[in-house]
């Protein structure tokens, strides 16, 4: 059985619209899979008519920006309730901080190459969470570098003088919020060095004593070490493990369903969470 707990639509930075998501992840032969985009459900309602439709199970999700100590950390919320205020309003704010900060990063870049904030907004779906990849997409349609990746790899990698980052909740906060408003949290690619600096066990413990529910092992960015590591981490705490693509469509490399969750795992989660229901067939699993 597959099951994809981590992947992104147009609602964020990913290049498939929310259902044309759910449609390439049945193709993928994919029977659970979460829409996760980044500080949004935005793409819920339209993932979920989809899945109806094709008979997959849709678990709604967000992967909530955080940050601590300038530490990136990304959290999974599953099964949250969209209306819960203070969630989000969080994702809201977030939202909004990462458009100025985009803004910003266009007007450096501008200095420099033929890109505008425009030619960035261009690049995102009406409503969308923008973020670093919209700015790549503006540089490839420039002709300033080839893909994303080559963007990645130079002006928009971390530490360069085009790249800002912007302010985002304490992971500890993200966690309480997440299950005020019945949601399930789970940190993504805790471990992942390659995408810049990582958080200690220290916080992950905190992140465990405010509720955290389980931990993304199997992630590409995740070497076999890091995966063993995180295994005893959540063995010890008795957490869940899940394994994800992170798919962002054509825009990242990773392929739907390139790593996979447990039945058990997703039960697990499933039994947890309060704030809203999955779309589509859940009989389908049993
Ligand atoms: P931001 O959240 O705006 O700082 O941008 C980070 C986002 O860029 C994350 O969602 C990553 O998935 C995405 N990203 C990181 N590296 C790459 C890459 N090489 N190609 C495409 N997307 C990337
Ligand atoms: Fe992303
Ligand atoms: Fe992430
Ligand atoms: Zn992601």
């Amino acid at each position: 059985m597959l099951i994809d707990l981590h992947t992104h639509s147009t609602a964020s930075d990913g290049t498939d619209s929310p259902a044309g998501l759910v449609v390439a992840a049945v193709e993928a032969g994919v029977q659970a899979l979460a829409i996760t985009d980044h500080d949004t459900t935005a793409g819920w309602a339209r993932a979920g008519e989809q899945a109806e439709v094709s008979g997959v199970l849709l678990v709604p999700g967000a992967e909530v920006s955080c940050r601590v100590r300038g530490v990136t950390v990304h959290l999974l919320s599953y099964l949250h309730d969209p209306a819960e205020p203070v969630l989000s309003e969080t994702l809201a704010a977030s939202r909004d901080i990462r458009l100025s900060r985009a803004r910003t990063m266009a007007e450096l870049l501008g200095r420099d190459f033929p890109i505008t904030w425009e030619d960035v907004l261009a690049q995102a779906a009406q409503g969308a969470t923008v973020g670093r990849p919209h700015v790549a997409d503006a540089l490839v349609a420039a002709g300033v570098v080839a893909d994303r990746d080559e963007a990645f790899a130079g002006l928009l990698a971390d530490g360069s003088p085009y790249v800002v980052h912007h302010g985002a909740p304490h992971p500890v906060v993200a966690v309480q919020r997440v299950r005020a408003a019945g949601g399930v949290p789970v940190i993504a690619h805790a471990l992942a060095a390659a995408r810049g600096k990582v958080v200690g066990e220290d916080v992950l413990e905190e992140m465990v004593a405010a509720g955290l529910a389980g931990v993304e092992v199997d992630h590409r960015d995740h070497t076999a070490a890091d995966r063993e590591w995180l295994r005893g981490f959540a063995r010890a705490h008795d957490l869940v493990t899940t394994g994800s693509s992170d798919y962002h469509g054509t825009g990242k490399q990773n392929r739907l369903a390139e790593n996979s969750t447990s039945p058990d795992d997703l039960h697990r989660l499933l039994a947890q969470a309060s704030g809203t229901r999955p779309f589509g067939e859940l009989g389908a699993l049993a």
